[in-house]
């Protein structure tokens, strides 16, 4: 599996693109910045979105890709996975004729361009050659991180973002992950203000990876405040995990 990473970044500024990781070039999981990254022609290849929550830095730019569509007569049809308060808050108070065209009816009801998919915790989805399980993650809001495993073998998990979540790893600690994508917002100064808003700090990653009973074979850091980025990684750099980077925008992961 082959992921390019669009944006890993926990807050938007030049240079730093808010959560988007390109699976194979067809799955989307989140969709904070790749209208802005990617061309058209890539952007109308993707066919199936997974979101993690609702909150705006992970769906920001699921309206202007269907603008996009529509714009280019491309004729493409989107499926966003979600559970359903995720796709309840994307159609209230996105999708709602109000702040954007409601996508999910135009050009007919029974044929949009966005057909919100309910997907229910711990049950797996076949797509493709993928077997995607959403998992219920701590956050502020509604969230899952995603496993994500191939027909060859191969799996990842990806948090999304999370704090400190206990039961995640109970259901997904049991296998051997090849890779784990996970939030650290906050360096450890600011463990309270990481824990009020549901992230993690390097310490609490430390706590959560005693948690997990077979160590990913790599682990990879997503959503940093960029404001804080230089701290956070002597902080990792200080836990001497071998197997473990920070990511970049344009990074590409191999699972
Ligand atoms: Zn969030
Ligand atoms: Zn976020």
């Amino acid at each position: 599996m082959r992921i390019r990473v669009i944006g890993c970044s926990g807050a938007e500024l030049p240079g730093h693109n808010i959560p988007a990781f390109l699976l194979d070039d067809v799955i989307l999981f989140d969709a904070g910045s790749f209208t802005n990254v990617l061309d058209e022609k890539a952007q109308l290849g993707i066919k199936d979105i997974f979101i993690t929550h609702a909150h705006l830095d992970h769906i920001r730019s699921i309206p202007f890709l269907a603008d996009n569509i529509i714009v280019g007569k491309a004729g493409r049809k989107i499926s966003i996975f979600g559970i359903p308060p995720v796709l309840s808050a994307i159609k209230v108070h996105l999708f709602n004729s109000a702040m954007w065209p409601d996508f999910t009816v135009i050009p007919h009801p029974h044929d949009a361009i966005l057909n919100l998919v309910e997907i229910k915790l711990n049950r797996s989805l076949r797509v493709n050659s993928y077997a995607i399980t959403p998992y219920k993650v701590s956050h502020t809001v509604p969230a899952v991180g995603y496993l994500v495993e191939h027909e060859n073998g191969r799996r990842f998990f990806y948090t999304g973002d999370t704090g400190p979540s206990p039961r995640t790893w109970k259901h997904v600690g049991s296998r051997q992950l090849h890779a784990l994508i996970i939030d650290v917002s906050f360096p450890n100064s600011m463990r309270d203000m990481a824990l009020t808003a549901g992230h993690l700090t390097p310490e609490l990653l430390r706590e959560e990876l005693d948690r997990i009973p077979f160590l990913p074979e790599q682990i990879y850091i997503t959503h940093p405040k960029p404001q804080h980025r230089k701290v956070i990684e002597k902080e990792l750099k200080h836990m001497k995990l071998g197997n473990l980077s920070m990511l970049r925008d344009g990074d590409i992961i191999t699972v």
